[in-house]
């Protein structure tokens, strides 16, 4: 945990306090709602083209390390998928 998170402050800008729940303040959160409301297409075409190049190279569509044969993950993101998906069972 960092310090400023201790205090209640803004981990985005540092000047404002937080509602104790979140790690940044009202302002800057409204902030990152409408910038991702705006780049949504932008956000999601990066990430398809970034779990394209993946594929292609046969590394893990999540990290940067070597995908299991067969698969497009990872060890680590294999078994991540695999208790997220017999969670939600
Ligand atoms: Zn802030
Ligand atoms: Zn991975």
């Amino acid at each position: 945990m960092s310090a400023l998170e201790d205090y209640h402050i803004c981990t985005k800008c540092g000047k404002r306090y937080t509602d104790g729940i979140h790690k940044t303040c009202d302002i800057c959160r409204e902030k990152m709602r409408v910038y991702h409301e705006n780049h949504r297409e932008n956000i999601m075409e990066g990430v398809r083209k970034f779990r394209a190049e993946h594929r292609e190279k046969g590394l893990c569509i999540y990290c940067n390390s070597p995908a299991e044969h067969g698969k497009s993950m990872c060890k680590i993101h294999v078994e991540r998928e695999r208790m997220r998906y017999l969670k939600t069972k």
